[in-house]
């Protein structure tokens, strides 16, 4: 089965594109075919991979509008790493799919007949609720919602969880919560115990036991267009996303129903 990972979170700058770019380069290095699918038209998933990108090459939106195949848009990053791009050019299918009969469903049109030639589809979500994150959990099989141990944090998560149960209870009902992952995470700090608390309070099941330390070789890396993991393998955060993918494959094993 293929695990299709919408990285989520309507919270700007939690970490979800080093997420995305770092859990997909743990999870090739532990020999999984991955598709990194960049939903954001900030494009960041895209300049942060070392994908062999030329000016002009089609992007996620020729694709989701239906004028270009996966082979075409696709990029390489690593053996077994694969990656479609965007750029600002995905606000526009923004603007199509509201007229579009089928605007919360194009991406699951799109990724079903090709996903199972991965192990993983990871999605980079926009820091936003809006229609290409509807697609993304339209298509997923899992939310992984990365944050910080902040107040503000588990007020957005709760908006983030209710939205993704309507989705399970409507259109997508093998929709669930992958995990809740936190990020920059510094364990000094009295507010970062505090909301670790109450995460494991209301989610005893979600929480990864993993933490990503706020590390700057994961900051630094997409400045050199690739994930820390080939930046800096021996830095701390690149370990952190190792444990996390390593802490996931784990959990597969755990709860296998195929
Ligand atoms: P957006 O909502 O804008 O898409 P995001 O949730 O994708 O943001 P990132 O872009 O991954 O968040 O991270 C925000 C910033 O924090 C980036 O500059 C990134 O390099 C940095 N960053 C992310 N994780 C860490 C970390 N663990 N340690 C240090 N810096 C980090
Ligand atoms: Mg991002």
């Amino acid at each position: 089965m293929t695990h299709v990972i919408a990285i989520a979170n309507q919270k700007g700058g939690v970490g979800k594109t080093t997420t995305a770019i770092n859990l997909a380069a743990a999870l090739v290095t532990m020999e999984r075919q991955v598709l990194l699918l960049d939903l954001d038209p900030q494009g960041n998933a895209s300049s942060g991979s070392n994908a062999d990108r030329e000016d002009g090459a089609f992007t996620l939106y020729e694709w989701l509008k239906g004028s270009d195949s996966l082979e075409t848009v696709k990029q390489h990053c690593l053996p077994g790493f694969d990656l479609v791009p965007s750029d600002e050019s995905l606000t526009a299918l923004e603007m199509e799919l509201l007229g579009a009969e089928d605007r919360t469903r194009r991406l699951v049109s799109r990724l079903k007949p090709v996903e199972a030639d991965y192990d993983f589809v990871l999605i980079d979500c926009p820091p936003a609720l809006n229609v290409l994150t509807v697609n993304a959990l339209n298509a997923a099989t899992g939310v992984l919602v990365p944050m910080q141990c902040e107040y503000f944090a588990l007020e957005g998560l709760s908006a983030l969880v209710s939205t993704v149960e309507g989705i399970r209870a409507t259109t997508n009902p093998r929709l669930r919560i992958e995990g809740i992952l936190r990020t920059m995470y510094d364990p000094r700090l009295g507010l970062t115990q505090a909301v670790s608390r109450q995460l494991f309070q209301y989610f005893p099941n979600n929480v990864y036991r993993t933490v990503i330390p706020r590390n700057v070789r994961l900051a630094e890396a997409p400045s050199h267009s690739m994930p820390a993991i080939l930046y800096e393998p021996s830095s701390k955060g690149s370990r952190a996303y190792v444990a996390l993918a390593n802490e996931m494959l784990r959990r597969y094993e755990t709860t296998r129903t195929d």
